[in-house]
């Protein structure tokens, strides 16, 4: 087995993140999903616990004094951020934790652990895009118009990532997502004990 390892998925609003995510940890058991703190009002299908932790700004804040993030940001006027503990017991116990954040908090992780992996979700156009959020329906059209524009200006960092997905389908996005996923399992630096495996199939 592999050490555990952190796994970045990152896209703009609208990319399919939240679907592709959800597909990957349906089919893949040793794959566990941090769930973030945020500020944002849930949305009408979302439940506390299980899509986000939904705290006040005063709670948000208070735990960004405690230490409690392992990276945290305001996107989109909100503030979101990852539970530090859970994130690193999980990666103790061999776990590859999968992180759905943004650009700045995805740099965040960069700087501070180097065994993460960085996937940027892309959509096919930047017009599928627009469509995609304006389908979804759950947010205002002011709102719309910042994801858009943020989306312009998370593209720019897309040179920060180790690899791009395009998510036209959602199968070929999960496809390529776990082609990742094995390669990285079979980084030399995620093994310590490579001579000592094979060793003990030429005894048997
Ligand atoms: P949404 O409000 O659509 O659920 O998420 C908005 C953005 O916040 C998305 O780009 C999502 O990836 C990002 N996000 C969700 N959780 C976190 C987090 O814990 N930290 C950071 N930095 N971004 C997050």
């Amino acid at each position: 087995m592999s050490k555990g390892f952190l796994l970045v998925i990152s896209g703009p609003s609208g990319s399919g993140k939240g679907t592709v995510c959800a597909e990957l940890l349906k089919r893949h058991k040793d794959i566990v999903f941090s769930i973030s703190a945020t500020t944002r009002k849930p949305r009408p299908n979302e439940k506390h616990g299980v899509n986000y932790f939904f705290l006040t700004e005063e709670e948000f804040k208070k735990k960004i004094e405690e230490n409690q993030f392992l990276e945290h940001a305001l996107v989109h006027s909100n503030y979101y951020g990852t539970p530090r503990d859970f994130v690193l017991n999980e990666i103790e116990k061999g776990e590859i934790v999968l992180l759905e954040i943004d650009v700045q908090g995805a740099l965040q992780v960069k700087k501070n652990y180097k065994n993460t992996v960085f996937i940027f979700l892309l959509p096919p156009t930047m017009d599928e895009l627009k469509n995609r959020i304006i389908k979804r329906g759950t947010e205002s059209e002011e709102d719309i118009e910042r994801r858009f524009r943020n989306a312009f200006e998370e593209l720019d960092f897309v040179g920060e990532y180790d690899y791009f997905v395009i998510n036209d389908e959602v199968e070929n996005a999960v496809r390529d997502i776990e082609h990742i996923i094995e390669a990285e399992k079979l980084r030399v630096k995620r093994h310590s004990d490579i001579k000592k495996k094979v060793m003990k199939k030429e005894e048997r």
